[in-house]
């Protein structure tokens, strides 16, 4: 298979290009070109994935095809922008059917989900590697952005905290204090798929920022965990960001499967989550419940915004070397 046919028959697909009208030129010619709508502003991220670092050797087409879009599309959401299309440079060492067929049909999944068109790429020899730059739309100035904390503000977390981690695990990838109760072939099969679902498809909160931005004050997504995450907005802010550990929402696969200690290096150290870590004013709080609830969408408040500065754990000391010793024998 020749590269323009690999691109006619896995790339330049309908349900790949998607017809959107702010696209007047998509697949085929040297580039794009994109007609950004009167009165819109352009948001735009990249993120590559690399075989061996970002997903295991010998995953599935499909399901890496699914992450790499997934995590682009969790930048926009973090942005709280409206998806409208990415490129696609894809590193491959050899043109096989199979293989390109699944990539394509993991791609096309969360494309017509989001409504987010494929409009350009490249193609290259060479170790395994998915590099995606996508785009949105965000109305002038209502994009989020990771410096509005301000001491005062509720801190909140979408959907569970620490389960791309458990999903790393389950696939046999260690991440420092976290470990499942047992090996992951004796784990439930629902908790097992829960684990592996949580990693290769997490689900970009798009739907949920772009109803509840006005409410938000600042904002980040989680792919390394909270501590690094939060530490950012706390950063960004000028800020301290205080969590309580006893608020951190988990999964019933993750209260199934791991003991307390494990379960707390997940959220702070674990990466991969994708859900939104935003602060917001107190009084946002119930509408902020609401919208969520509305999405049958877990919605926490895991801590506040403190006057001071870093990442802070109630209870605990989080040191240079982010020992959680003490819950080392709490399990
Ligand atoms: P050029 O040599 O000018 O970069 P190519 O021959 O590489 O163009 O690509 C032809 C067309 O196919 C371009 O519109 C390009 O954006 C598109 N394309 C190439 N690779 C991909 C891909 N992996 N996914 C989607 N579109 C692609
Ligand atoms: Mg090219």
């Amino acid at each position: 298979m020749g590269e323009h046919d690999i691109i006619r028959r896995y790339f330049a697909v309908p349900e790949l290009m998607l017809a959107r009208p702010e696209i007047e030129l998509g697949i085929g010619d040297d580039a794009a070109v994109l007609r950004i709508p009167e009165g819109k502003r352009l948001v735009t991220a990249t993120d590559t994935l690399a075989e061996g670092t970002h997903f295991p050797t010998g995953a599935e087409a499909e399901s890496i095809a699914s992450r790499a879009l997934a995590v682009n599309l969790s930048d926009l959401a973090a942005m709280a922008a409206e998806p409208l299309c990415f490129t696609l440079a894809l590193t491959r060492p050899a043109a096989e059917a199979d293989w390109l067929a699944g990539f394509s049909r993991g791609l096309a999944g969360l494309a017509g989900e989001f409504r987010c068109a494929l409009v350009g790429g490249d193609l290259c020899r060479g170790p395994l590697q998915v590099t995606i730059q996508i785009h949105g739309l965000c109305e002038p100035g209502r994009e989020l952005r990771r410096s509005g904390a301000r001491p005062g503000q509720a801190v909140f977390v979408t959907g569970y905290v620490g389960d791309g981690a458990f999903g790393l695990a389950g696939l046999g990838i260690a991440t420092p204090g976290v470990s499942l109760d047992a090996p992951p072939a004796d784990l439930p099969a629902d908790c097992r798929a829960h684990f592996h679902d949580a990693f290769y498809r997490p689900r970009p909160r798009i739907a949920f920022a772009r109803a509840a931005a006005a409410l938000i004050a600042s904002a980040i997504d989680v792919s390394d965990g909270l501590l690094g995450d939060a530490g950012h907005l706390a950063a960004a802010g000028g800020v301290g960001i205080r969590i309580d550990p006893e608020c951190l929402p988990y999964s019933p696969a993750a209260l199934c499967c791991a003991g307390e200690a494990s379960r707390l290096h997940a959220a702070l150290r674990g990466g991969d989550d994708y859900e939104l870590c935003f602060t917001a004013e107190p009084e946002n709080a119930g509408g902020l419940m609401a919208i969520a609830a509305g999405m049958n969408l877990p919605l926490t408040q895991i801590g506040e915004v403190v006057a001071g500065e870093g990442f802070q754990v109630k209870g605990m000391e989080v040191g240079g070397g982010l020992s959680f010793d003490h819950f080392q024998n709490h399990r």
